[in-house]
C-alpha cells in the first residue's frame, strides 16, 4: 500500500481521474477527432480540506491520556535528563517553559501579564516536530503497517523530516524527504547527516501540482509496497503527539494555570492537538493561531487578502491548502504576521531572553504581542503561553546573518540603535584617547617629530 491513509475522498478522486484518462486514451486513438493530448496518469494526492469525521474517528481511540479534568495532584513525570536514557528518542518531549520577563519589559507589555514560552527547540532533533515524526512511526508500527527496513517518504518543510530522520536513524528505517527549495540548507544537511535522502521541489509549485513536494512523495510511494507516506497533513498521530504530549506537559508545568495559548500554524497539528486538550481541561482558555502573510489558513478568509498567496521567507508555517489535521473550529483568534515582524521579534527573543529560536517563534511571539496589545486590560493577572517551535540551528545562514537580511530587504537590527555608541566602540574610543595622549607626551618630550606625531595620530584615527 503506497499511501498509508487510504481515504474515501482519495478513492473518489482516483475513480474520476481514471474515467478521464480512459476517455483521453480512447480519443488519442482516433487522430481525426479533436481530442486532448494523452498525458501520463497523475498520482493523486489526498483532498485535504480541514478536519473531518474520518480523522475524528482515527483520533479518538488513539488518545493515550484523555483527561476531562486536571488535578494538580497528578504525579510529576520523571525527568529523562536526570539519568541515563536508552536512545535519543527518549529526549523527544519534556521540554522546558521559560518566563519572558525581559522581553516583556523590552516590548512594554504590562508586568501583570505572565508571558511564558514552551521551548520546543529543546527536543532532541531541535523542533516541536520531533514529537510528530516519532508518534507517526510508533502508530504505524503499532498497526503493523511499517517495519524496520521499510522506506518512509515524507513531504515536509523540514522539521518533520528531521524528526522522522531521527526516528529512522535510531529504529532502522530508510527515509526519503521531499522538501521545497525555499527551506534552508541547514535543515537539508541535518537530515542528510541522519542518513535521509532529500529531493528538492520548486517552492512555487501549488500543493497539488505534479512537481509539488506532496505529489512527488505520493508518486515515489507508489513505486514499492515497502515505501510509505505517513503524511503529517492527515495523520492523526500529528495532533495526537500534541494532545497527549505537548499540552499535557503544559498543564503539568503550569499547574493548570493557562489563560491564552499562542501557536503558529503549519500543518495545524500543534494548534489542533494543544488547543483541543487545553480546552477540554480548561474551557476558558483562548487559542490564538498565527498565520504568515501570504498563507490562506486564517479565518475569516478576508484576513488572507493582503498579499494572498505571495511568497514569504519564514519557514514551516502557512500553506496554500487546509491540511486535514487543522481543526479551525478550535481556534478563537487568528493573527497574520509578515516576515519583517517575525524576524525582528525572533532576533529580539534571542537578544533579550537568550532564547535560540527560529523564525516561526518570532511569528508566534509577534502574534502574541498583537493579541496582548489588543486585549491588554482584560489580560492583567492572566498567563499567556507561546510556543517556540524550532531553533536558530536551522537558519544560521538565513535570518541570523545580517547579509541575508539585507539581501531580502529585511531590517537587520542587531547592535546599538542608530547614533548610539556600542560598548565595544566606547572601549575602543577610550583606548584611542589613551594612545593619543601618549603620543602627545612623546611629542612634548621631543621623542617624536611633528610629522612623526601626525602620521602616528592619523594611523590611530583609522
Ligand atoms: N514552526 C516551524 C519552524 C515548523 O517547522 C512547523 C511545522 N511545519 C511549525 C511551526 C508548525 O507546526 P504544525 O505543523 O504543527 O502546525
Amino acid at each position: 500500500m503506497a499511501l498509508l491513509c487510504t481515504r474515501a475522498h482519495v478513492t473518489n478522486r482516483l475513480v474520476a481521474l481514471g474515467k478521464r484518462q480512459t476517455w483521453a486514451r480512447a480519443a488519442s486513438a482516433m487522430p481525426d477527432v479533436e481530442h486532448e493530448p494523452w498525458s501520463p496518469p497523475r498520482t493523486p494526492v489526498p483532498d485535504y480540506d480541514g478536519w473531518d469525521a474520518q480523522l475524528e474517528a482515527d483520533f479518538l481511540p488513539r488518545r493515550s491520556t484523555h483527561s476531562k479534568s486536571y488535578h494538580q495532584s497528578r504525579p510529576p513525570v520523571s525527568n529523562p535528563r536526570a539519568g541515563i536514557v536508552d536512545s535519543v528518542l527518549d529526549l523527544v518531549g519534556q521540554t522546558p517553559m521559560i518566563r519572558l520577563t525581559r522581553l516583556s519589559k523590552e516590548l512594554g507589555i504590562s508586568d501583570e501579564i505572565d508571558l511564558i514560552a514552551k521551548c520546543e527547540f529543546f527536543n532532541a532533533g531541535g523542533s516541536v516536530k520531533d514529537r510528530v515524526g516519532l508518534r507517526m512511526v510508533e502508530e504505524a508500527e503499532k498497526d503493523k503497517r511499517i517495519k524496520p527496513g521499510d522506506t518512509l517518504i515524507e513531504p515536509t518543510s523540514g522539521n518533520t523530516g528531521i524528526g522522522l530522520s531521527l526516528a529512522g536513524a535510531v529504529k532502522g528505517y530508510n527515509v526519503v524527504i521531499t522538501m521545497p527549495m525555499k527551506m534552508s540548507e541547514e535543515k537539508m544537511n541535518t537530515m542528510k547527516a541522519l542518513g535521509a535522502e532529500i529531493i528538492r521541489t520548486p517552492t512555487e509549485a501549488a500543493w497539488d501540482a505534479p512537481d509539488s513536494h506532496i505529489t512527488v512523495a505520493a508518486e515515489l510511494a507508489e513505486a514499492s509496497p515497502n515505501a510509505h507516506v505517513l503524511d503529517q497533513y492527515l495523520n492523526a498521530g500529528n495532533p495526537l503527539a500534541h494532545y497527549d504530549g505537548t499540552a499535557e506537559e503544559m498543564l503539568r508545568q503550569t499547574g493548570g494555570e493557562i489563560d491564552v495559548v499562542v501557536m503558529a500554524a503549519g500543518t495545524g497539528g500543534t494548534v489542533t492537538g494543544v488547543g483541543r486538550k487545553l480546552k477540554e481541561v480548561l474551557p476558558h482558555v483562548k487559542v490564538v493561531a498565527v498565520d504568515p502573510v501570504g498563507s490562506i489558513l486564517a479565518v475569516p478568509d478576508n484576513l488572507n487578502d493582503y498579499k494572498r498567496l505571495e511568497g514569504y521567507q519564514v519557514e514551516g508555517i502557512g500553506y496554500d491548502f487546509i491540511p486535514t489535521v487543522l481543526d479551525r473550529n478550535i481556534i478563537d483568534s487568528w493573527v497574520k504576521i509578515d516576515d519583517d515582524k517575525a524576524f525582528d521579534m525572533a532576533r529580539k527573543m534571542i537578544r533579550h531572553e537568550g532564547l535560540m529560536v527560529g523564525g516561526s517563534s518570532g511569528s508566534c511571539m509577534a502574534g502574541a504581542y498583537e493579541y496582548i496589545k489588543e486585549h491588554e486590560a482584560e489580560l492583567k493577572g492572566k498567563r499567556v503561553v507561546i510556543l517556540c517551535a524550532d531553533s536558530i540551528r536551522n537558519y544560521m545562514s538565513k535570518f541570523l546573518a545580517d547579509e541575508w537580511m539585507e539581501e531580502h530587504d529585511l531590517p537587520s537590527r542587531f547592535g546599538p540603535a542608530d547614533g548610539e555608541e556600542s560598548p565595544a566602540e566606547s572601549l575602543m574610543s577610550k583606548v584611542r584617547e589613551k594612545k593619543m595622549s601618549g603620543l602627545k607626551g612623546a611629542l612634548d618630550m621631543g621623542w617624536l617629530s611633528q610629522s612623526e606625531y601626525e602620521a602616528a595620530c592619523a594611523a590611530l584615527e583609522k
